[in-house]
């Protein structure tokens, strides 16, 4: 049986991260992955670009049931300090929107980076490998199809079960209950909403419509783009609210987050006033595509409607609408489409400054398959650069 001070199942973005911080404290380090190849999901991020880091991740652009519990890491291993390790390796980047950080040419720079920085620091990768059994008799003692290994530290970092074509697989979750440990339960994230089979009707001529939006979901609002799908809503400020749905919440669009209260009302009452006789449709088609236009007159108002013979009441009650339009998703699109996992191993079995297991000292969970999940935009890696490294201080 080989023994490595420590083990990483898991050679993903949190999985690189410990190995190289804990290789360049002189650990002898194993990093295993089923895969024929590391960090798969690095390469598919950011459109193949990995939005990398967010240069204002903090604590509020998570969701855990302990919203607290990712501070310690965020705070200690920061935005900057991947930003430095990029800069170091001259990989050109730069920021698209909202401090979201994109590689200039490939998420491959990412990934050779990573590998380099692991290899310097003398970590050895295991690939292909496939994990039968995790068992501590003493030390960890981990069954491989390339045969047994053990470690003092045992690291999972098998991130979530979104997109399983890419290799996720539940292995995490199975060796945190086998040890007794709790999971919130996993559900997919950031992945949009599915219409419940009414709105399908009413809105599956929308397809391709891309409007920017305010959607706000469990009281937490988004203002960026939402795009209608044949199935449902996409788009950068749909996939965020997803993250906060739980079934049968309502989610609720404005359509016209420009307008304050009661301007969009003064504004289509100017334009009465001033004697605009077309179709309300047309005048609506002055601040949103015509077929949301056209679709959004068709739900609310009589066809053909004028401005000119519209009552002012049911121009406010119209306004209302737009600006506040209330849906019930039928769910979430699912893990086929899922950027993340919500959910995963409970943040009270952890240290938040080490991720070690309180209960079992020298196992530990990083990344996505710890229960802390971040926004759309750099956040998610942001957390797996921050946990991994944290763990890799100390294991
Ligand atoms: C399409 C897509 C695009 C994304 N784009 C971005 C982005 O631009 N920015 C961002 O911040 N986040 C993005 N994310 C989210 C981000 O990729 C993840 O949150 C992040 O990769 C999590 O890192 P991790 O190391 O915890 O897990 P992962 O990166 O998922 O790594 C887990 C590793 O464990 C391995 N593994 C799993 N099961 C086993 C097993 N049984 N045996 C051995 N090995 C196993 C897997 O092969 C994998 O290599 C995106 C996600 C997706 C799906």
């Amino acid at each position: 049986m080989k023994f490595f001070d420590v083990i990483i199942i898991g050679a993903g973005g949190a999985g690189l991260m410990c190995a190289i911080e804990a290789g360049r404290r002189g650990r002898q380090v194993a990093l295993l992955d089923h895969g024929a190849k590391v960090g798969a999901k690095i390469f598919i991020s950011g459109g193949g670009r990995c939005n990398f880091t967010n240069l204002d991740a903090g604590p509020g652009n998570y969701v855990s049931q302990n919203p607290h519990f990712c501070k310690s890491a965020l705070s200690r291993y920061k935005p900057s300090d991947f930003i430095q390790m990029v800069r170091d390796h001259r990989i050109p980047f730069h920021e698209k929107k909202l401090g979201q950080l994109f590689c200039d040419r490939s998420a491959a720079d990412i990934v050779e980076m990573l590998v380099s920085e692991c290899e310097k620091a003398g970590a050895r990768f295991l690939l292909n490998c496939h994990v039968q059994k995790v068992e501590k008799p003493g030390a960890f003692q981990i069954q491989t199809s390339q045969g047994d290994l053990s470690c003092g530290s045992l690291v999972v970092a098998t991130g979530g079960l979104s997109i399983p074509k890419v290799g996720a697989t539940d292995l995490g979750y199975r060796v945190a209950r086998q040890f007794g440990l709790q999971i919130v339960e996993p559900s997919p994230a950031l992945d949009g909403f599915r219409f419940n089979e009414k709105d399908l009707k009413r809105f599956g001529d929308l397809t391709g419509v891309s409007v920017e939006c305010q959607v706000t979901c469990n009281g937490v609002s988004f203002r960026e783009n939402v795009l209608f799908t044949h199935a449902g809503l996409s788009g950068p400020a749909a996939l965020q609210a997803s993250l906060y749905w739980h079934p049968g919440m309502p989610v609720e669009l404005d359509f016209l987050p420009t307008f304050g209260p009661q301007a969009l009302e003064k504004w289509f009452r100017k334009k009465k006033e001033k004697g605009v006789k077309s179709e309300v449709k047309t005048v609506l088609g002055e601040l949103l595509s015509k077929r949301l236009a056209e679709k959004l007159c068709e739900l609310d108002l009589p066809a053909h409607a004028h401005l000119a013979s519209l009552p002012d009441k049911k121009i406010g009650d119209f306004c209302g609408h737009l600006q506040s339009f209330t849906l019930t998703p039928a769910s979430t699109m699912g893990y086929g489409k899922a950027e993340v996992t919500r959910g995963g191993v409970d943040t009270d079995e952890l240290s938040s400054k080490t991720l070690e297991c309180k209960r079992l000292p020298g196992l530990y969970f990083i990344g996505e398959v710890v229960d802390v999940t971040g926004w759309l935009g750099g956040f998610n890696f942001q957390w797996a650069w921050s946990s991994g490294w944290a763990a890799g201080q100390v294991v």
